[in-house]
């Protein structure tokens, strides 16, 4: 299993960024890319803990709420490209399809 290239610590995403609480508990990985991109989300780290209100349960959750999980995917795409240095836009637009960051 690949490491997350979006946070170091093992703690709820959400909790920490939007409401600045470390939630250890009950977490659950969400792959920021999905479905025919999940693979690609698991190689190359684009993934994030998530506590299960915040991943999935209707509000503020990537699986519910569509501006959530696009700004998710915007995350994963600053740090990809952080990541990979030049070349990485290319190759996200090649593999992704959609810019997130300039959408
Ligand atoms: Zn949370
Ligand atoms: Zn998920």
């Amino acid at each position: 299993m690949s490491k997350s290239i979006i946070q170091a610590e093992k703690e709820c995403y959400i909790c920490r960024r939007w409401y600045a609480v470390k939630t250890t508990r009950g977490l659950e990985e969400h792959h920021v890319l999905n479905g025919p991109l999940r693979s690609f989300s698991e190689r190359h780290g684009l993934k994030v803990w998530l506590c299960h209100q915040h991943h999935n349960e209707p509000g503020m959750s990537p699986h519910y709420n569509a501006t959530c999980a696009e700004t998710l995917k915007a995350v994963a795409q600053a740090k990809y490209e952080e990541k990979n240095g030049p070349g990485a836009h290319a190759a996200w637009m090649a593999a992704v399809g959609k810019d997130y960051i300039n959408a």
